[in-house]
């Protein structure tokens, strides 16, 4: 996790104090948790100062393109499949019309009504989930703007859920570890309790150790681009420059790091 023992003791002792239960997990690096100088990082680790995201719509045809990046990413990041309303998503697929109520009309191009839209946190730069929440359990990454979840700062009050605009976070409405028969399948990532919030983190412990997001992986070519929206070399800034893109419900002002090329 790129951690040093050091810093995971310390980590544990603070998490000790607070009477909590402390894996090793990059999501205990909470703002002012611990001392910056002592983190050990990975010199193959992914560096971006505004990490953003380009999906290209026209290359999603059917849930066949949709579902191996649901796979991966829930698969990474211990996401149970729970077949009631109170399902945890972190990542999926919806219509046009509803990951962009104002952007249709009745003379949408066909096919376009038809591609699923993969939809997920957008990593806003002005999140109002971070705004509400009373201690500081989602917040804002300075160094790259990714809006981090410390699920065990987590109390389960669901302000950032009535605040997100995007319907991107779930809640554990019961103990989400007795839908893994065999075990998390990822013994790497934490699992979460009942009564907590969670969602995509734009995979922080992948791009920590060097991988791109599982999602991203998982896509075919060309259908999502991941990058440093900073970065004017970059190739996510060059999608951006050769192609008509959208953000989801951009009116709002929340400016979602995630692009759609329509
Ligand atoms: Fe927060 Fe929702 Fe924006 Fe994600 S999409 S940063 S959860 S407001």
């Amino acid at each position: 996790m790129g951690i040093s023992r050091r810093h995971f003791i310390k980590i544990a002792g603070v998490s000790a104090l607070c009477g909590l239960a402390a894996p090793a997990g990059y999501e205990l690096l909470a703002p002012g948790a611990v001392d910056a100088a002592e983190e050990v990082v990975n010199p193959k680790r992914l560096v971006g100062k505004h990490w953003g995201m380009v999906i290209d719509t026209r290359l999603f045809h059917g849930e066949e393109d949709v579902a191996p990046l649901v796979e991966a990413c829930h698969r990474a990041h211990n996401v149970p499949h729970i077949p009631t309303k109170q399902n945890i998503k972190w990542i999926w697929g919806t219509g046009f019309e509803h990951a962009f109520p104002f952007k249709g009309s009745e003379f949408l191009k066909e096919d376009m009504e038809e591609r699923p839209i993969v939809v997920m946190c957008n990593h806003c730069e002005n999140p109002p989930c971070v705004r509400v929440c009373p201690t500081q359990a989602t917040f804002k990454r300075a160094e790259d703007g990714i809006v981090m979840m410390d699920f065990h700062r987590c109390i389960g009050c669901r302000f950032c859920m009535a605040a997100c605009p995007y319907g991107s976070r779930s809640f554990n409405f019961s103990d989400p570890r007795r839908w893994f028969q065999n075990g998390p399948p990822n013994p790497d990532f934490p699992t979460r309790t009942k009564g907590v919030v969670e969602k995509c983190n734009f995979c922080a412990e992948r791009l920590a150790v060097g991988k791109n997001p599982a999602c991203v992986e998982a896509a075919k070519p060309g259908q999502m681009i991941f990058g440093d929206l900073a970065d004017p070399h970059s190739a996510i800034r060059k999608a951006l420059r050769e192609n008509y893109t959208i953000r989801r419900k951009s009116y709002l002002g929340t400016r979602p790091s995630v692009y759609y090329i329509v």
